[in-house]
């Protein structure tokens, strides 16, 4: 199989140089125009959080206003008949919010931290806290805006996984068409940023772009510099070209520049698919402040069970209220709440189920296993040198994460053998603790993975990255995995809408996961000790920053790993799109299995960590929702 993808891989880079300059409207005008044609004259998208005024009944219910709630957008029959639910508030005009220059990790009405169960640490467990976003938007309106796709790699790895219509290839249009790049301007282009036309849309909804201007030039040029040394790495125009093993680049976020007002704006998908003007859809409602309970269900046909509506009620406490459906309904709560709400709903494993006293509707055991997510390194800074304390380093007041980012393959990271030492890692690796904790249903899903996973490291993918962030006092250097084994679950404890999930990451629990995050950590001490960017901090910046130094064993490495880490928030794959029999949860075409009219559709289907940043992946995963969502609704 490494040899096809390969050979694929090959293909779609000749046709890639050959390419000429994509116009996206050859793509959307299409859909558009027939768009405009069917709704006649636009009116205003209805956002409530009152339900007096509400029909009883629609045709397509979405649950959840976050990343991937652009679902209905395109849909002629949801122009009159589409309900949407998010738990969370609407701030529209929060600046906090808007600005993407507010300093990351900001509290806002938007963000909230769960609990964790202890997870491993170096003296036996850590408590951790996973941070998520809850309002329009979702985590897409406080996350740090990073714009990542996945590679070429990654995505033949999530088809080969079975699931058919889902590698690179058939992916970009849909990432394509979701986005207005806004290629880098001539300050910017000799500042170093560039892009590959060919794989970006022009005239999509979310709005991507470098800084305007560059938010510390000087930092990110040393940044490419060093991370070329430290990792034999090559700078690259775009990391969004689906080669990114192996590269280092500046990045583009999910900002919108604004050409007439000369200004950067969060592209949250609230305001890429809700809030402007041309977006506004009569007849699409969208209900906020309110958590949906369950999926109501009844039997349908060939043994199949079909959603007849959903039961909803105020997130701040009060009367629950139903609400029909008569075609869809589509689950988009993200990783952490959508196997709640299918497992309050009497979906996922029986025996579970029982335990709690629901009545089981559908024995699904994928439901909440199979979850993952990116361990990050983020406890790392290093003291400015005095010398180095120019706006072009430290980035003023316009502070942005990760503006260079390295991806680094398994060779890179390990050297020559690096792709076979961490092959055998992977296939060597027991399945016995990711089974008795239910992060995996069977043997055959966790060697399946494995392999998949080995073989996506043998052709490119990257293994590791490792990012720099301008600051007034340190720049910060966090090394992110990308791919990791271990596996977690998402478990209700109670049948109560408004508790949150058990949500158990396991991370780090299966050793070659381990050998990575050591890695990660030399990395990031490396960058301490490289010019030109140690050049632009103290000479005792590593000692200064209690990252273990070049002398330090692997043990002494694992520790500080074990004592530091912290959640990359990049949850995925509770409800993975994968086969049933590996504890796979939806089709390829994101229909629970077992059910007529189920879809899941949000970051808890993606059955693999290749999106390095998940957002702009996510994108493409909602166009391509809405896409097969149309192609029923127009069968039917
Ligand atoms: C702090 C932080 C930083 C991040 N940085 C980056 C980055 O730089 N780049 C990047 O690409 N990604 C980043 N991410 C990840 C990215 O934001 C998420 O992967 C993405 O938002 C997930 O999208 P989603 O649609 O699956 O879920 P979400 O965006 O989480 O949306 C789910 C929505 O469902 C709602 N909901 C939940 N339960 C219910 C219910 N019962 N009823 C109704 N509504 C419900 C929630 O309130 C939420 O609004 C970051 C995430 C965080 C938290």
């Amino acid at each position: 199989m490494a040899y096809e993808m390969a050979v694929d891989r090959l293909t779609y880079q000749a046709q890639l140089q050959n390419s000429t300059t994509y116009t996206a409207c050859e793509l959307r005008g299409v859909i558009l125009i027939a768009c405009s044609i069917l709704l006649g004259l636009v009116q205003a998208t209805f956002i409530t959080n009152d339900t007096s005024t509400l029909k009883s009944s629609y045709e397509f219910i979405i649950v959840g206003g976050g990343t991937r709630r652009s679902g209905c957008r395109e849909s002629p029959v949801c122009q009159s008949y589409c309900l949407g639910v998010e738990r969370g508030s609407d701030q529209m005009n929060n600046d906090l919010l808007n600005d993407p220059f507010t300093t990351f990790g900001t509290p806002s009405a938007c963000r909230f931290n769960m609990d964790a169960p202890p997870q491993l640490g170096s003296n036996g467990t850590r408590l951790l806290q996973l941070t998520h976003g809850s309002c329009l938007g979702g985590g897409s309106s406080i996350n740090a805006m990073m714009g990542s796709r996945p590679t070429f790699a990654g995505m033949q790895a999530v088809e080969a996984l079975g699931n058919p219509g889902w590698g690179w290839n058939d992916f970009l249009p849909f990432m394509q068409k979701s986005e207005t790049f806004h290629p880098p301007n001539a300050e910017q282009r000799a500042d170093g940023a560039d892009y590959f036309a060919a794989v970006h849309g022009f005239d999509g909804p979310v709005g991507v772009s470098f800084a305007t201007p560059f938010v510390a030039p000087a930092m990110q040029a040393a940044g490419v510099n060093t991370s070329e040394i430290i990792y034999g790495l090559s700078l690259s125009p775009d990391l969004g070209n689906g080669f990114s093993g192996g590269h280092v680049a500046h990045y583009y976020e999910h900002i919108h520049f604004n050409e007439t007002l000369q200004a950067d704006r969060r592209s949250s998908s609230a305001w890429s698919y809700l809030y402007p003007q041309s977006q506004q859809r009569a007849g699409l409602t969208v209900l906020t402040d309110h958590l949906v309970d369950v999926v109501l269900t009844k039997a349908g046909s060939h043994g199949n069970i079909t959603a007849t509506g959903i039961r909803v009620q105020p997130s701040a406490g009060g009367q629950s209220l139903s609400f029909n459906v008569t075609r869809e309904v589509v689950v988009s709560a993200g990783a952490l709440y959508s196997p709640s709400i299918l497992q309050r709903s009497g979906i996922g494993n029986a025996t579970f189920l029982k335990s709690l006293g629901i009545t089981p509707v559908l024995d699904l055991p994928g439901v909440g296993s199979n979850f993952q997510d990116q361990i990050l390194l983020s406890n790392v800074s290093y003291p400015l040198s005095p010398s180095a304390n120019t706006t072009n380093v430290t980035a003023g007041d316009k502070t942005l994460l990760g503006v260079v980012v390295a991806h680094a393959t398994a060779t890179n990271a390990f050297g020559p053998n690096g792709t076979d030492i961490i092959q055998a890692g992977l296939l060597n690796s027991s399945a016995d603790f990711t089974l008795s904790v239910g992060g995996i249903v069977n043997e055959e899903a966790f060697s399946t993975i494995a392999a998949i996973t080995a073989n996506a490291y043998r052709i490119d993918h990257p293994i590791i990255e490792l990012f720099y962030t301008p600051g007034s006092e340190v720049l910060e250097v966090w090394s992110q995995s990308i791919l990791p084994l271990s596996r977690g679950t998402v478990r209700i404890n109670t049948t109560d809408p408004t508790a949150d999930p058990i949500v158990n990451t396991h991370f780090l629990t299966v050793d070659a996961d381990m050998q990575i995050a050591i890695r990660m950590a030399r990395g990031v001490a490396q960058a301490a000790l490289t010019p030109p960017f140690s050049d632009l901090l103290t000479p005792d910046a590593l000692a200064q920053s209690n990252v273990p130094g070049p002398d330090a064993t692997d043990d002494q490495v694992r520790d500080w790993v074990l004592a530091t880490y912290t959640p990359g928030v990049h949850f995925i794959s509770s409800n993975s799109m994968m086969p049933k029999a590996l504890g796979g949860v939806v089709s390829p075409e994101l229909l629970v299995y077992g059910t007529t009219n189920i879809r899941v559709a949000d970051a808890s289907i993606v059955p693999l960590s290749v999106f390095p940043h998940p957002t702009l992946g996510l994108y493409g995963v909602a166009e391509k929702a809405a896409h097969m969502i149309l192609q029923t609704a127009a069968n039917t």
